[in-house]
């Protein structure tokens, strides 16, 4: 095994790479002695931060940088109504869900009414990658299979077995021997070109699946393919491959993580912008807007037989006060109309970024729904441009606009800030970007 440190994360800090100020190379160190070697920081130099309000973090010294990267803090920073909803629930009661409460139950049918009504159940876990773990143990327990497809450059978590169908995490981090990738639409291909691409994918995976032996659980997809280089169009084709998957046996699991929560401006759930109907469904990042709390919605049908032979607790999962926040994000993003501010800010931020394309021809595509948008960054040929992506990542870091990049060629700008920008954000960051792109030249300070 090679004891090389893998910097397969294209935005990754690497140590001694660039200089950094003495009381950062301080912190980096003591972060490294404490933690050890797995984890990784953004930026070549870091951000530190001690505060969040809002769209903004702050540094200790009072720097504030723009959040214009966060998936989790998805009603901003430090939002009044979930600490206020933690603060009141853990000083009343904080246990777990093997006593009859109302908050898990009033949440989930709060919750559950977002849904398409034959998704009637909900079953809640601590992360996203849990959600997914649960749901591939489901899968595999209806099915019979084990056998996973996942798109190129998935990310679906950090346990043992998901781990396992996340091709994102790099090559150190080896797939299954059960698990087979597709392609993700190409979008210099449009419509059902893009679309057949994956389809066929689908088919020659099942294929492949069937060669070896092995029978599928389940096809699992991000609905807007967020690390692989984030693909909001076309539209609909995933019905078609849910339907592909299921008659070779299998499931169709919808990762929401990141497409949930009405980020992509038009429905709450990402699946709905492909018309299909999941079996399951698994949720997570900003369901709690910070407080660790995900899960996942099924069909009754598909959760019954396993419910009733697996018995299922989660010490965390769903307690009082990860429903609490959940409630309240919830209540939020509907009473606050967020995911319609996610379709107005996330069509002007795309409309000014597309016009900066004419003049950058860097800007190889912009794309996305709401407020998930990407930025493909490319050569003259329009081959990925890793080193012009890793260039203005880190110069709107020292302009204070936080983003970072996705896609199998680490060249797609990943932009995906609170559902609460308004318009005045959308300006600081496209200024700040134009600054960027203008100055080629500029790899250090501005
Ligand atoms: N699925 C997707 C699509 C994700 O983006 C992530 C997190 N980036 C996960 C699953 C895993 O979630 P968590 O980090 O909460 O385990």
């Amino acid at each position: 095994m090679s004891s090389a440190r893998d910097t397969s994360m294209a935005n990754a800090f690497i140590p001694g790479s660039s200089p950094l100020p003495q009381t950062m190379e301080a912190l980096v160190e003591r972060r490294e002695r404490v933690l050890g070697t797995a984890y990784r920081l953004m930026y070549q130099e870091p951000i530190h931060v001690s505060r969040g309000e809002g769209v903004w973090l702050f540094s200790p010294e009072g720097e504030k940088y723009l959040d214009a990267y966060n998936n989790v803090s998805s009603l901003g920073h430090s939002h009044p109504a979930v600490a206020q909803a933690i603060a009141r629930q853990a000083s009343v009661l904080a246990t777990h869900t093997r006593y009859l409460q109302d908050e898990i139950l009033d949440y989930s049918e709060r919750l559950l009414a977002t849904f398409p009504p034959a998704i009637d159940n909900v079953m809640f876990t601590c992360s996203g990658s849990e959600a997914n773990d649960l749901a591939y143990r489901i899968a595999k327990y209806q099915t019979g299979g084990t056998g996973v497809i996942v798109t190129e450059t998935a990310y679906h978590g950090i346990t043992d077995a998901v781990s396992q169908f996340s091709p994102s995490l790099g090559p150190n981090v080896p797939l299954g021997a059960h698990v087979f990738k597709v392609p993700a639409p190409d979008n210099y291909r449009l419509g059902a070109e893009a679309a057949a691409i994956v389809l066929n994918g689908v088919d020659v995976a099942l294929d492949a699946m069937a060669a070896r032996g092995i029978k599928p659980a389940a096809l699992i997809v991000d609905s807007i393919f967020t690390s692989d280089g984030i693909f909001a169009e076309p539209r609909n084709f995933l019905a078609a491959a849910a339907q592909k998957i299921r008659a070779a046996g299998g499931l169709y699991i919808a990762d929401e993580v990141q497409s949930g929560f009405g980020r992509t401006g038009t429905h709450m759930w990402g699946f709905e912008r492909h018309n299909v109907l999941p079996d399951l469904v698994t949720m997570g990042k900003p369901m709690g807007n910070g407080f660790p709390v995900a899960g996942i919605a099924a069909q009754s049908q598909i959760i019954r037989e396993f419910g009733l032979n697996a018995r299922y607790f989660n010490t965390f999962g769903g307690n009082a006060v990860a429903c609490a926040a959940a409630m309240a994000v919830l209540e939020t993003i509907q009473s606050e109309r967020l995911m319609d501010n996610a379709r107005q800010m996330g069509d002007a931020l795309r409309l000014r970024l597309a016009a900066l394309s004419a003049r950058y021809p860097q800007i190889g595509d912009v794309r996305g729904a709401g407020l998930m948008i990407g930025v493909e960054i490319v050569a003259a040929d329009r081959a990925p441009d890793k080193t012009e992506t890793t260039r203005l990542v880190n110069g709107m870091r020292k302009r204070g606009v936080l983003i970072s990049s996705c896609g199998a060629g680490h060249n797609v700008l990943k932009i995906r800030p609170p559902l609460i920008f308004q318009p005045e954000h959308v300006d600081i960051f496209v200024a700040a970007f134009e600054a960027i792109l203008s100055r080629p030249e500029t790899a250090g300070p501005l």
